[in-house]
């Protein structure tokens, strides 16, 4: 069985005032059934990873550098990362194929760097409304997950996040049977790689525009094992029915 798994994703926002959700969410959900993973700003990372350890909640980076480390300015490693208390990291998230141009080739040489650390990657896939439209989202899909994700992964290192870009803070969530459609396919590609075992053990998330309100019918849908919430993880207030729904 798959452990279900709630993820939060705090984007760009939050500075020490912020963690005080994380407490919060604690006291909200204390002996939650998923795991739950907060993943804050850089510079949060170390203090949020002192404040969650009582509890049950996980923390993680939201993307790393590919290298262990060197001369890239500005940069954060996958060691880094651990040392400061992250278990997980989001890699290739839209927004930053969009802002850096991340490329597959790039998410995947980051995923490996990540899992060599001892970090589970959290990868993120999906497709425009264009491409949604010009029917192009599963092949898509099927070309992210190559391109993306690297050799000897396990249900222990790896996560998949869909996230159709055109859902992604816009309110618009897919129906229940798009998101079915895409996860079904993602399991058999998975399954078809790495085997039927370890296929079946990677956790499949579901991202873009997850609420307390939607969150119970998503969760309701073939192989999706939880979610990636970027604004409704904010406050531990939305959060916290989120993570009921998938109790
Ligand atoms: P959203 O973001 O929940 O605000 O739509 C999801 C994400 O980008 O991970």
């Amino acid at each position: 069985m798959r452990q279900k798994l709630a993820a939060g994703n705090w984007k760009m926002n939050g500075t020490g005032a912020a963690l005080s959700e994380i407490s919060t969410l604690a006291a909200l959900t204390p002996a939650p059934k998923s795991e739950i993973l907060i993943c804050p700003p850089s510079p949060l990372i170390h203090r949020a990873a002192d404040i969650s350890a009582a509890s049950a909640i996980q923390i993680g980076g939201q993307d790393c550098h590919a290298a262990h480390a060197g001369a890239h300015t500005g940069d954060v490693s996958a060691e880094m990362l651990l040392d400061a208390g992250a278990r997980y990291v989001i890699l290739g998230h839209s927004e930053r194929r969009t802002d850096y141009g991340e490329t597959d080739a790039v998410v995947r040489d980051k995923t490996e760097a990540a899992i060599d650390a001892g970090l589970t990657a959290i990868v993120c896939v999906g497709e425009t409304l264009d491409q949604r439209e010009g029917g192009a989202t599963l092949d898509i899909i099927a070309g992210q997950l190559a391109g993306s994700v690297p050799a000897g992964v396990t249900g222990e290192t790896l996560v998949i996040a869909y996230e159709p870009v055109w859902a992604i803070g816009t309110g618009l969530v897919p129906s229940l049977g798009q998101i079915g459609e895409v996860h079904d396919f993602m399991r058999e590609k998975l399954e078809a790689r790495f085997g039927a075992e370890i296929g079946d053990a990677i956790r499949l998330l579901y991202g873009g525009s997850v609420k307390g309100s939607n969150a119970a019918n998503i969760f309701a849908v073939s192989n999706v094992d939880g979610a990636l919430v970027g604004g409704a993880s904010l406050k531990a207030a939305d959060f916290a029915p989120i993570i009921q729904a998938l109790d």
